[in-house]
């Protein structure tokens, strides 16, 4: 989820998905008849270890969990960079075997299976993902077909996928084909502070506006008793740690924002990538999602928003959301005030859609309101007309937002 030419979503609504070798468990969006039998599920990585110079841990806390060497490494080319010293020692102090194989630089079916041979070929028992979002979707997709566990250590903070049990896959040119969702999250996500603290501020930011709508789609899918990613009912716990990721976003988005332009790690900078990574994660994955990423995906269907990352389309999103569910002006205020102080966008000129034809409106409106789109989460019916109408209010909002600043 951090490429800037994003199509990329978390749920497989109005998309193909593909079964894999674990059974595919998770249904999302809609309401699922008799919810009187529908069981609450929580679904998280077995493990999840954060610090400055985390990756010093890495073979101590794989051993840890009982994932034993020898080990293939996928990375992308900042973890080689930052981290291939390092690896060096922590596999040599556990004793590990371990094999680097550099990513080809898409999650494509040639590119899973060029690792899949890597780690057949070194007789890998485990694979361990180091990079951005794609890089971290060929090691889950890779480790899922062999049947081996999988530990992912994201280099940068830009969005709510490494927790999550899931990948998209495109073609090599980069073109979406399919999501693969599968039986079990990573069984350790390792985040490296001194990693993301050299990782661009933007990446950060656009995680904040993943983290975002966190909160107010898990609020709407758990009032509304739908079914989470994991195809359960939310928990108390889900909906805390949601909460949590919110009020952690306020209290420390914009220090942590300034750290990172430092490449300094602050505990305010620890905070925040937990959010972004972990509370966000967990709060999307078991409550579920709602408005806010369908109109993510509505977004990716105008070209102008292709330079801009997933979680700046999703900040936009939240400001829809609010207004299709008539949220108070103190939200609002709340709401806007945070997007501005860290720099996400919140008019539609601020992601590439100034001067919007009405046609490309109903288009972004058409795709946002598909049959299965998690916006049919909310409590009220949603058609493509009060979406169309919400996007030009949200906007509208922002824009007398900004002419106050
Ligand atoms: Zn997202």
């Amino acid at each position: 989820m951090v490429r800037a030419d994003s199509s990329r979503t978390k749920t497989g609504q109005g998309a193909p998905v593909r079964s894999t070798a674990e059974p595919v468990v998770a249904v999302t969006g809609g309401s699922f008849g008799d919810n009187r039998t529908m069981l609450s599920v929580f679904s998280s990585p077995s493990r999840y270890t954060q610090g400055r110079n985390a990756t010093a841990s890495l073979a101590r806390e794989m051993k840890t969990l009982g994932l034993y060497p020898p080990a293939l490494i996928v990375a992308g080319g900042s973890a080689v960079r930052l981290l291939s010293q390092v690896w060096e020692r922590t596999f040599a102090e556990a004793g590990f075997g371990y094999s680097v194989h550099a990513f080809g630089g898409e999650c494509s079916f040639a590119e899973i299976e060029r690792v899949s041979a890597s780690a057949r070929h070194s007789l890998a028992k485990v694979i361990v993902g180091a990079g951005g979002g794609k890089v971290l979707d060929t090691a889950r997709a890779a480790a899922s077909g062999l049947g081996l566990p999988v530990v992912n250590c994201p280099t940068v903070a830009s969005s709510d996928a490494p927790c999550s049990a899931l990948s998209v896959v495109y073609t090599e040119e980069g073109v979406f084909q399919e999501y693969r969702i599968y039986g079990r999250n990573p069984d350790l996500v390792l985040v490296d502070t001194e990693v993301i603290a050299q990782s661009p501020p933007r990446l950060l930011v656009a995680g904040m506006g993943d983290a975002l709508a966190t909160w107010f789609e898990a609020k709407t899918c758990a009032a509304g008793r739908v079914r989470n990613m994991r195809g359960g009912a939310s928990t108390g716990s889900a909906l805390a740690l949601a909460e949590l990721c919110y009020r952690t976003l306020l209290a420390d988005g914009v220090q942590a924002r300034r750290a990172l332009e430092l490449k300094a790690v602050t505990p305010a900078l620890e905070r925040l990538v937990e959010a972004n990574t972990l509370l966000s994660g967990l709060g999307f994955e078991s409550s579920g999602l709602a408005a806010a990423h369908a109109i993510h995906n509505g977004l990716t269907a105008a070209a102008g928003t292709h330079a801009y990352f997933h979680g700046e389309k999703v900040a936009f999103g939240v400001l829809v959301q609010l207004v299709l569910e008539g949220q108070s002006r103190e939200r609002w205020r709340e709401v806007l005030g945070f997007a501005t102080s860290v720099g996400l966008p919140i008019t539609l000129e601020q992601i590439g859609l100034r001067d919007l034809p009405r046609e490309s409106l109903e288009q972004i409106a058409a795709r946002a309101t598909a049959p299965g789109e998690t916006i049919h989460n909310e409590p009220f019916e949603v058609t493509s007309a009060t979406v169309a109408d919400a996007i030009l209010a949200a906007d509208a909002e922002g824009r007398a937002y900004s002419s106050t600043l």
